[in-house]
């Protein structure tokens, strides 16, 4: 594992190669307003939002994870459209942010969300969160767990880092597993393959895994983020009983094209046998599961 930038990192050039072929790509994805189903006591709803964020809904309640509305990460263009628009949201109970990147991060979609309810981040991210109109900032360390009515939520640990520039090296990152109706649901945030998977599976039951499966040619070639094969392995790590692939087709933060993601995953998964443990989500369907 590297976190430092590959020898070659500058041969290649993210401006020319993927920068400025998406500003002539067109936004994909539609806007149909979404159809949240009623639920029942044990059921749980998830709704892929686009990217890194997801909707959890049960009967009692409302969580969003790392909700990301924006059209731009600075100079970086959104190429599919979040799968419905933020005014179709239910009420917000809970916000959980698993790091300061702005692809997880969004402070203009947060402050739209932001209803007096809590919100849970990572050590050393709450400031960025303080003044939007939330109710109380938890911020957790790793394993730190917090009861937020029906559902407890813990902080996991990762393999990445926390940064929003250059000198806040001090911000904590991490992923999330949500309790919720007597399940665990897991958000992996960001990372790169690490031990720390068979840990997290080794202290949380998980029946569904949020997993990163893009981003993995990063420009500076850094080993940050895992690629499909790599999250397949920490499926099976984490001993979780289905996977939900994200972090793939939205915006193009390595050089891997849009669709490879998927299609490594899909083989990955039939190679390894668990092809049936995996849901592929369409952004903006929801899915009881
Ligand atoms: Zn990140
Ligand atoms: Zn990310």
């Amino acid at each position: 594992m590297r976190l430092r930038p590959k020898a070659d990192w500058h041969k290649r050039n993210y401006l020319t190669s993927v920068l400025i072929p998406s500003l002539f790509t067109k936004r994909s994805g539609d806007h149909e307003p979404p159809e949240f189903p009623k639920l029942k006591p044990g059921e749980i709803c998830i709704t892929w939002i686009g990217h890194a964020s997801f909707l959890l809904q049960t009967h009692e309640v409302n969580v969003l994870i790392d909700p990301n509305w924006a059209k731009w990460l600075k100079v970086i263009k959104r190429l599919k459209q979040p799968g419905f628009e933020i005014h179709h949201l239910p009420e917000i109970d809970f916000v959980l942010v698993t790091h300061a990147h702005f692809d997880h991060l969004d402070r203009r979609t947060l402050r739209k969300v932001a209803a007096d309810q809590p919100i849970v981040v990572p050590i050393g991210v709450g400031n960025l969160v303080h003044d939007l109109g939330f109710q109380i900032v938890h911020e957790l360390g790793y394993w730190q767990s917090v009861k937020l009515g029906p559902i407890e939520v813990s902080l996991t640990p990762c393999y990445h880092w926390g940064a929003r520039f250059l000198a806040d090296l001090h911000r904590g990152f991490g992923g999330f597993a949500v309790k919720v109706e007597g399940r665990t649901i897991f958000h992996c945030g960001d990372s790169a393959f690490f031990p720390g998977f068979r840990e997290i599976g080794e202290n949380h039951d998980i029946d569904i895994a949020l997993l990163p499966i893009g981003a993995y040619d990063a420009p500076t070639g850094r080993e940050v983020h895992m690629n499909p094969e790599e999250a397949v392995r920490a499926f099976t790590e984490l001993k979780a009983r289905r996977l939900v692939p994200m972090h793939y087709g939205t915006f193009r933060l390595g050089y891997e094209p849009m669709e490879e993601p998927l299609e490594r995953l899909l083989v990955a998964a039939r190679a390894q046998g668990i092809d049936d443990k995996v849901l592929v989500m369409t952004e903006g369907k929801p899915v009881v599961v």
